[in-house]
């Protein structure tokens, strides 16, 4: 007897990292939900639209555990100055200066993405350079790492920022030498000038920003993204729920969001997991930085709020980056289980940049999820090797040994930090290898199985989604993705270049070459 299928994909080489049965031949999808996975032959069981993949390959949809969606949006509206299009900070003048052109007087000129140990100049840009080019217009400049940013005179003005200010807590304001006046570079003071002193995006901007980043997401394949904003609060919620809404925002999203927002959440009635299969309430997200050697916040307030959330009911999630705040993460993850076991809560440590084995044993005795970013090692290796400490290096972006170790890794791109492409992250998480083609300790490879496992079914893990999406079985959302080539099949050198076809989401093609 011939079942009807809303979507049947045949010929197809499916990966679906599912243990049990990991390559099948055709799926089945019934509204948005997979109801048959199997060989060729059997499919004719089924009518209904159907796709012939041609043999190409079919895996689960991408998840992206760490992502900035409105950074990205924003910085997809701001003048490109990454390495792939500016190499010096003249090449950054001449594109503000033609920005500048056609702005109005005073209005904030947004440049994005720069990276000063590409620029020919080997330094960061300052506020003269900018004044330059743009006199009369206020300008940022964000870095790669959206941890610094470079504003012009008038920029500092405006954010109030002279001579007399001192460092605001967690920030650090870069002086110039003899006047001790401002250089324009700031540390840690992003989200204080995002919320307080540049106008948010009108209407319109931010509209258009996520039609791009949304376009960007499901031609990268990613069919589930993880935001892990820590300004994140009840007010993004809804923002997210109105893109979601209209359909302008497509990937589903699991929210993070501050300690700050937790109690106007938990009031509201906003639960670990609230929400439905496109939006969800996500965990409380930290940020763990050091400044001049200190922790920001401090062991014993990281404690506390870790605490807090999870007594509330919450996953936490720690940005932790440096040996010194990967351990203070491990305390504080330590500390609340002590106090309080209750359920595994699958906390995270984001980044986890540095990690050497006492520190990797810790975090396996707590049971911690490590949110990592492979490509990372493709866009930055060549810096990490010419300016992280020799001793160091071995303990850096330790994938290989996070997954020997059990500790589930998840990768995730933390977009707009670098591209979103998930292949990018796969190839250099099995390669090792930067852009310029130099290998990162080689020792922390891993397969193109593995690699394409943190991508997908680890990122549903991450979320307390795995029972949803994360592989192609039976009763899970139809969320995949057809690939040009197979990623563990092709020689890890093709892998970067792997196109992906169509994207489906909820067994809908959301997007197609
Ligand atoms: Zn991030």
């Amino acid at each position: 007897m011939n079942s009807k299928a809303d979507l049947i994909l045949c010929n197809a080489n499916v990966l679906t990292l599912n243990r049990r049965r990991p390559r099948a031949e055709s799926v089945a999808v019934k509204r948005d939900k997979i109801v048959w996975v199997g060989r060729n032959a059997d499919i004719e069981l089924f009518t209904g639209k159907r796709i012939d993949c041609g043999g190409k390959t079919v895996v689960p949809g991408f998840n992206d555990a760490h992502i900035h969606i409105m950074a990205y949006a924003s910085n997809l509206l701001s003048i490109d100055c990454r390495p792939a299009s500016v190499v010096s900070i003249t090449d950054i003048q001449e594109k503000i200066g033609r920005a500048v052109q056609h702005a109005p007087r005073g209005k904030w000129i947004k440049g994005a993405g720069y990276n000063e140990f590409y620029l020919a100049e080997h330094r960061h840009p300052n506020r003269h350079d900018l004044d330059r080019v743009a006199p009369n217009h206020p300008v940022k400049l964000t870095h790669r790492s959206l941890h610094a940013c470079v504003l012009n005179s008038l920029g500092l003005v405006l954010a109030g920022i002279s001579v007399e200010t001192p460092d605001p807590p967690g920030g650090l304001i870069d002086r110039e030498l003899g006047t001790g006046e401002p250089s324009g570079l700031l540390f840690g003071m992003n989200s204080y000038l995002n919320e307080k002193v540049i106008p948010p995006l009108s209407e319109k901007e931010l509209r258009r920003g996520v039609k791009l980043a949304n376009r960007s997401l499901l031609s990268s394949g990613i069919t589930s993204v993880q935001d892990a904003t820590v300004r994140n609060s009840f007010e993004q919620w809804e923002t997210f729920r109105k893109f979601k809404k209209s359909g302008e925002l497509v990937p589903r999203i699991s929210m993070m969001f501050g300690l700050h927002a937790l109690d106007d959440l938990k009031g509201r009635g906003l639960n670990y997991g609230y929400g439905d299969n496109g939006l969800r309430l996500g965990a409380v997200k930290f940020t763990l930085d050091e400044t001049r050697g200190r922790l920001n916040p401090c062991q014993e307030e990281l404690n506390e709020g870790v605490l807090r959330a999870h007594q509330a009911g919450f996953q936490v999630a720690i940005h932790a980056v440096e040996e010194m705040t990967v351990r203070a993460a491990a305390i504080a993850l330590e500390n609340c289980l002590r106090r309080s076991r209750k359920a595994d809560r699958r906390h995270r440590v984001e980044h986890c940049s540095v990690c050497p084995p006492p520190l990797l044993r810790r975090l396996k005795a707590i049971k911690a999820l490590v949110v990592t970013q492979p490509a990372f090692i493709y866009y930055s290796g060549e810096r990490y090797l010419s300016d992280v400490p020799e001793a160091q290096l071995p303990w850096l972006y330790r994938t290989g040994s996070f997954l020997k170790s059990g500790l589930k890794p998840t990768a995730s791109s933390d977009c707009p930090v670098v591209p979103c492409n998930p292949l990018v992250g796969i190839y250099a998480a099995v390669t090792r290898r930067a852009e310029s083609g130099q290998v990162l300790s080689p020792k922390e490879a891993s397969s193109a199985e593995e690699a394409l496992w943190m991508y997908t079914f680890a990122g549903a893990y991450a979320s307390f989604e795995e029972r949803l999406k994360g592989s192609i079985e039976v009763g899970k959302l139809a969320d995949m993705v057809l690939l040009s080539a197979d990623p563990t099949g092709v020689a890890p050198e093709r892998i970067k270049d792997i196109q992906v076809e169509k994207t489906i989401l909820g067994g809908k093609v959301v997007w197609e070459r």
